[in-house]
């Protein structure tokens, strides 16, 4: 409809009252989108999926694929087979950049390179209001943490000398976050965490130590860690990029998951401004609850994000973007809002919960102040054997997440060792589990999960009690246990 002429003419038919109501409602709809378009931020309020759909499929049309008519005689034509894979992508195939940058617009593609940048307009509005206020650009990428934890090392390679290839990482126990400094051909420095009380916190002295021996013409840069695991809180990222100012490396922050976190995201903004913070990945989907795929970079310095971007080779998915910009639309500001604040009660209530769920069983909450994220609780009454049978009983019992770690298992990657996997410490003293209050977490899943647990531990109390304990099960941590020995017996399966 769209036009002045065609309302007139529908008028005519259906009588120019009725169309004038039909008018009305049309300029409010084109209004939301002018508001989308000069104020570059999120809504106020959210959108409804019927005007989130209408958007998508204006913007659809907008893509030559979409044209009628048109003829295309090109490799890269948009061309999709199925008419599932069509609908699933909303009739968008160019997806995302094109040879020379990610953010770049695509000639064949206005609808696409309108959403790619709306998303990233709202995307920054959203960093803003959950904290981190410091932050000037984000590019929205195409991959997971870890795969964009890499671009960005590689895309930042070359403002250091290329003798500078070491890298200093306080540790955490995330198989990724440790792939992708090899992947870039980065050499780790592994700084072994302090414990503080229950807390693991960073070791600054020892950074300090590391630079001063190995010399910071031969060091790349810090690669800080703000969310992970309890009993390890966020890493001072403050004194760090202190450090890093001072002697001219780059800190690149992992954030996964700190975004629903806002004393994590004050934290980081201080260290913008106080010192030298190049880059912050975090993930999309355990921040925006949409399906793994992506990840946001963003920054103080627009000019690191641009280089983030045009350092990925040719044009990329444009699903992850896409499910960004549907959800952001479908939230607005005072969605974002409300999600980012329920997660803050939740996280409190649940540690008020679980503390009183276990006390009479002899546990009790670790006390990590600097973790706003994850929450252990100690299971000191348990043999480790039965740690790991406990992890892999709370998975049998539907409760997903959950990480029984008995602090006494050694892996070695690429050559290093890491004694107490896990718990990201040699010898964190008491085993225990954790579990996360993140964003989209309900009461209802906290108060469930409490039920489950304090049955349980009183099974294996009980069972501890009956000697001897069950054969050691592989100290693992539990979700790997059980996904570990489902694809064992799968393999056996196809062996027969
Ligand atoms: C989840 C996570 C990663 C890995 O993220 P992917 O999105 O799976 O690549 C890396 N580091 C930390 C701290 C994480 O929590």
């Amino acid at each position: 409809m769209n036009s002045d002429s065609n309302f007139e003419l529908a008028g005519a038919v259906v009588g120019a009252g009725y169309v004038r109501r039909a008018q009305q409602e049309a300029s409010r709809r084109a209004a939301l989108m002018t508001s989308l378009l000069s104020q570059r931020r999120l809504p106020a309020t959210a959108w409804t999926n019927e005007q989130i759909e209408l958007l998508l499929h204006e913007l659809a049309a907008m893509d030559s694929n979409n044209y009628v008519g048109h003829v295309g005689v090109g490799e890269r034509e948009g061309r999709v087979f199925s008419e599932l894979v069509r609908r699933r992508n909303f009739a968008f195939a160019h997806g995302v950049g094109r040879s020379g940058e990610l953010a770049a617009v695509q000639p064949k593609a206005a609808g696409s390179s309108l959403y790619a940048k709306v998303c990233e307009w709202m995307t920054l509005h959203a960093l803003r209001i959950a904290g981190l206020t410091e932050v000037t650009a984000c590019a929205i990428l195409p991959t997971a943490t870890g795969m964009s934890l890499v671009l960005a090392f590689l895309a930042l390679l070359p403002s250091r000398p290329p003798t500078a290839r070491k890298v200093i990482w306080p540790r955490i126990d995330q198989k990724t976050c440790f792939k992708a400094l090899l992947t870039a051909g980065l050499q780790p420095l592994v700084v072994q965490n302090r414990r503080e009380g229950d807390q693991l916190t960073t070791d600054v002295a020892a950074i300090e130590a590391l630079i001063a021996e190995h010399g910071a013409a031969s060091i790349f840069g810090v690669v800080s860690t703000t969310s992970c695991f309890a009993p390890r809180g966020c890493d001072a990222v403050e004194p760090i990029a202190r450090l890093c100012k001072q002697h001219g490396l780059v800190h690149v922050v992992n954030n996964a998951y700190g975004v629903q976190a806002s004393a994590t995201c004050k934290e980081i903004s201080r260290a913008m401004r106080v010192g030298r913070v190049d880059v912050v990945i975090s993930s999309t989907d355990k921040n925006f609850l949409v399906p793994v795929g992506g990840a946001i970079a963003y920054a103080t310095d627009a000019s690191v994000i641009k280089r983030i971007s045009s350092a990925y080779p040719g044009r990329a998915s444009g699903s992850p973007c896409l499910d960004l910009f549907v959800t952001l639309l479908s939230l607005g500001e005072s969605g974002w809002s409300a999600l980012l604040a329920e997660r803050e009660r939740l996280f409190v209530y649940a540690r008020g919960k679980l503390a009183e769920t276990v006390a009479p069983l002899g546990e009790r909450v670790l006390d990590t102040p600097r973790n706003r994220v994850s929450l252990g609780v100690t299971l000191s009454q348990l043999p480790p054997a039965l740690v790991t049978h406990f992890g892999a009983q709370l998975f049998a019992r539907n409760c997903s997440g959950a990480r029984a770690v008995d602090c006494a298992e050694v892996k070695t990657f690429d050559g290093v060792e890491f004694r107490g996997w896990g718990a990201s410490a040699d010898d964190y003293a008491c085993p225990y589990f954790t579990v996360a209050v993140a964003i989209g977490s309900t009461q209802e899943d906290i108060d469930l999960f409490c039920t489950k647990l304090a049955k349980l531990l009183r099974e294996e109390q009980r069972r501890a009690q009956r000697a001897p304990a069950p054969a050691p099960a592989p100290a693992v941590a539990v979700d790997v246990v059980a996904i570990e020995a489902a694809a064992t017996s799968a393999d056996e399966e196809k062996k027969r």
